[in-house]
């Protein structure tokens, strides 16, 4: 087992790894930069250690800081937790170098997922079915116009390394390729520092469903049930439930089947997720992330299972099977990410201190966050502030005790995108699974028309 993990990470996220080590009695240390020397994981670790300024390129994307953060402390592994470097395959492969443990897939395996076009390919060569478009990068204007014309419009052109809902243009005719094409690329390069990008049909309507992927190193691979991440605010997810609702078993197990072949293909080892998209009654596979998400919580609620701790132990070469082998899941589970950010002024960030903090509790409630009253959000990184994640026997039990539960929640000194998820758990549409990742655009129309109407 690992004796001491480093945490490449902050906010919430750092927090709930630094638990998980405690539980499993591994001895923990925090990096963190100049703006987060009050952070909570920098106390609750058992080390931590400033590691730059507050720019993440100078500190929580420097991997030769965090390397050497890891020899100091004399840690065995490095968990990146999401977002930073979770998916760079280079650090993967230092940590090698460097005999520490990367709790994470394998370089070559983060280059296959993490490359769009790549794992479009491996999963079309499975035979599962993927969106069409070209599964090669584009290599000039004049191929994505013949494309565009075969798929038909609309179309969307993606960045090959994007990721984060970033790296992504509607297009809808081909003047409006031609316009986009050159601007996708170079924000692609300037985002992902690769300017290859591809083209696919844009559907219009459809409900993004992904698997939760765990597997240790005995070539064991599980899948722990689904998600519904359709609630979505440009292309980034803000409610979520597990299981999703109103989805038809024969295309759950084909979803799952589907999901195991990628991770069998890939030789996966740790959590994963595999994410689709559905167009009625057909799916396609749009990406694999080689990493725990921001959602794993509402498959912990209702798999009762903790899945960092699973996480580390299968890095570390325990053998999951006892674990997972007849586990089901129980009852309904959701999560509204909460951010600092005003509703009413176009989502505006909205960093500050925290003047008043008061958390919703309960049966079935649960708060994942790293801020405190006194605590100064920073205006450097995500407005991700809190996760409030409720689980009841059933979907309809699940919304109310949501709303109960934000209804409940003070936090003053800053704005926070609370008073829209109320908006939404309360729409009759949402209530009743009438949606898909248009829904917030939906919503917001809706509710222009209505005060134009007064
Ligand atoms: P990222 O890696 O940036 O999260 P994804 O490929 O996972 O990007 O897509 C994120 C979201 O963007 C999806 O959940 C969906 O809402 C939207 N999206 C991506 N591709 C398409 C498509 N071809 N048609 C419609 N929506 C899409």
């Amino acid at each position: 087992m690992f004796k001491k993990i480093l945490i490449a990470n902050r906010g919430e996220i750092a927090l709930r790894i630094i638990r998980a080590c405690k539980e499993l009695d591994i001895k923990s240390v925090a990096v963190y930069s100049e703006a987060d020397e009050l952070s909570l994981h920098t106390k609750f670790a058992d080390e931590a250690i400033c590691i730059g300024p507050s720019i993440p390129k100078k500190s929580y994307l420097n991997i030769s800081a965090i390397i050497s953060a890891a020899e100091l402390t004399d840690c065995d592994a490095i968990h990146p937790g999401y977002g930073f470097l979770s998916e760079k395959s280079e650090f993967s492969k230092i940590c090698l170098e460097h005999n520490i443990n990367f709790i994470g897939p394998d370089s070559s395996t983060i280059d296959l997922m993490g490359n769009k076009s790549e794992a479009r390919k491996l999963a079309s060569s499975l035979g599962i079915p993927i969106i069409p478009g070209t599964k090669d990068p584009l290599s000039d204007i004049d191929e994505a116009v013949s494309v565009a014309n075969q798929i038909k419009y609309p179309a969307i052109i993606k960045a090959v390394s994007g990721g984060g809902g970033k790296g992504m243009r509607i297009v809808n005719s081909d003047d409006e390729l031609i316009n986009n094409y050159e601007i996708a690329k170079s924000e692609a390069l300037n985002s992902f520092n690769d300017d290859q990008v591809y083209i696919e049909k844009y559907l219009q309507n459809p409900r993004h469903i992904e698997v939760q992927i765990i597997s240790d190193k005995f070539e064991n691979i599980y899948t722990l049930g689904d998600r519904d991440c359709s609630i979505q605010r440009n292309h980034q997810k803000i409610i979520e439930e597990a299981p999703s609702f109103n989805l038809k078993d024969d295309l759950r197990q084909s979803i799952y089947k589907d999901s195991i072949k990628i991770a069998k293909e890939c030789n996966y080892v740790g959590a994963g997720t595999v994410e689709f998209l559905f167009d009625g009654d057909n799916y396609y596979f749009i990406e694999m992330n080689t990493r725990i998400q921001v959602e794993h919580p509402i498959t912990e609620m209702i798999f009762s299972t903790d899945l960092i701790k699973k996480q580390i132990l299968a890095h570390a070469g325990e053998n999951l099977s006892n674990d997972f082998k007849n586990i089901n899941s129980k009852g309904h589970s959701i999560e509204c990410r909460i951010t600092a950010e005003d509703p009413d002024n176009n989502f505006m960030p909205s960093p500050g201190k925290i003047t008043s903090l008061h958390f919703p509790g309960g049966l079935g409630v649960r708060v994942d966050s790293h801020i405190y009253a006194g605590y100064r959000v920073p205006p450097n990184y995500d407005s991700m502030i809190a996760k409030i994640i409720t689980h009841a026997n059933t979907r309809e039990e699940c919304i109310q005790k949501m709303i109960s539960a934000l209804s409940e929640c003070v936090v003053e000194g800053v704005k926070t995108i609370i008073p829209f998820h109320l908006k939404i758990l309360n729409d009759l549409d949402y209530k009743n699974g009438n949606f898909n990742t248009n829904y917030i655009n939906i919503l917001t129309q809706k509710k222009e028309t209505i005060d134009a109407s007064g």
